[in-house]
């Protein structure tokens, strides 16, 4: 067929190109996001989504003010690569406020179009063709594709099975000469779980020992429960001269939307990183960033979010008691896991659909977060949504052992 795919081009519409070329995927095992699909399954069906991780809810009144008045006061061109200035002073405060420590505005931040731009152009800046890369299952979907596309090899270390808490004796074993970076999260998705100082001095050794890269997905620092604090990677001597610490608006102020994050790492690393991103969007939406810039002045705006979160993670776990699912209350995120493996042998991505299609509440099936597709017959809620909404989301699972029939 000399390259060309014949058939493809009698079956399709596109029948005035005389020759479309056959593709040949950098990303063949990869499909449409889980988080996509299963939004899309449930819009389909009316149900509660309970599957992607957005907020229900709008974001403060004065937020959407602020980004309304730059827009119709100039403010519409290209913002420096590297964000404004304004923006990065403004994280700067907050990271001495939230963690004591200081950080460089001027060559240490970089505003980018969220946490997953920011992952992957910190993981191109250190890593080539053959490296390995650790991550930490279950792991976010964009991990993987951005380690795939540099040529590296993702290195797949399971998390604790009971609490999903690093194993490092597994993570230390996984090291080889190849290994060049480890991607960690904390908070946690999907599972909550919220690192500790020893988790944080566990990876320091390895760092120190083996010479690695850390990029620390951070997007959920603001929702912790119980009285547990966020460690970030910031924190620890050792890690703040190796890791790129990402972190995401949208989860912090409810603007998911506006695709709004940053990376802070040494001025080493962010000459690096800033090569990448200023060849991947350049720059960043600016209105939305002398929004956040004045937004940021005021620390009731993301000091208060673990205590919003928790009410509505209670009010969620209240109902999911009077349900047949085994669960731990989550340590931080916006996200609940529940098991079902001792009501049902189901696959956990047939249980997601048939609860989204039956009982008109859509999950994220957690198998999707392995490499291999390993159920442990878990599934994933998103509680950042209207209490009505959680209220009622509960009351339809009561009736969850209708689907084992
Ligand atoms: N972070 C969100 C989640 O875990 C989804 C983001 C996305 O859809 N890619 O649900």
């Amino acid at each position: 067929m000399n390259g060309y795919c014949q058939d493809r081009r009698e079956s399709s519409s596109l029948t005035f190109i005389s020759k479309l070329p056959i593709v040949h995927s950098k990303l063949p095992h990869i499909k449409e996001t889980i988080f996509t699909t299963m939004s899309r399954i449930a819009a389909e069906a009316g149900a509660i989504n309970l599957s992607q991780g957005f907020p229900g809810f709008a974001p403060d009144p004065r937020l959407t003010d602020l980004i309304a008045h730059f827009t119709q006061n100039g403010n519409n061109q290209y913002a420096p690569m590297m964000g404004i200035l304004e923006l990065r002073e403004a994280l700067v405060q907050k990271t001495l406020n939230c963690y004591g420590v200081a950080t460089d505005a001027e060559k240490e931040w970089t505003i980018v179009s969220g946490a997953t731009q920011a992952i992957f152009s910190a993981v191109t800046a250190v890593v080539s063709p053959g490296d390995e890369v650790i991550v930490l299952e279950p792991a976010f979907d964009s991990y993987d594709p951005a380690i795939l596309l540099n040529g590296a090899v993702p290195i797949h270390v399971p998390l604790d099975e009971r609490d999903f808490s690093p194993d490092w004796n597994k993570i230390e074993a996984a090291i080889t000469a190849k290994t060049k970076l480890i991607i960690v999260n904390t908070p946690h998705n999907p599972s909550g779980y919220v690192w500790t100082q020893s988790d944080m001095d566990q990876l320091a050794r390895l760092v120190d020992k083996f010479g690695l890269y850390v990029v620390s997905d951070e997007v959920y620092e603001h929702i912790l429960f119980d009285g547990r604090e966020h460690l970030s990677l910031l924190l620890h001597p050792v890690l703040r001269s190796r890791t790129f610490v990402c972190g995401s608006f949208g989860k912090t102020f409810h603007i998911t939307g506006w695709k709004i994050g940053y990376c802070v790492a040494v001025p080493e690393l962010t000459i690096e990183f800033r090569k990448i991103h200023q060849y991947v969007t350049f720059t960043t939406v600016r209105p939305a960033q002398h929004a956040l810039a004045v937004y940021l002045q005021e620390e009731s705006t993301y000091l208060g979010l673990s205590e919003f979160y928790q009410r509505k993670r209670d009010l969620f776990l209240e109902g999911l008691s009077k349900t047949q699912f085994e669960f731990e209350p989550t340590q931080g995120s916006f996200f609940q896991q529940v098991r079902y493996g001792h009501l049902s042998e189901m696959g956990d991505k047939e249980l997601a659909i048939l609860l989204t299609q039956k009982l008109k509440v859509a999950c994220i099936p957690v198998s999707s977060f392995y490499a291999d597709g390993r159920d442990h017959k878990i599934l994933r809620f998103c509680f950042a949504k209207e209490e009505e909404e959680l209220i009622e989301a509960t009351r339809r699972l009561e009736r969850i052992s209708d689907l084992f029939g």
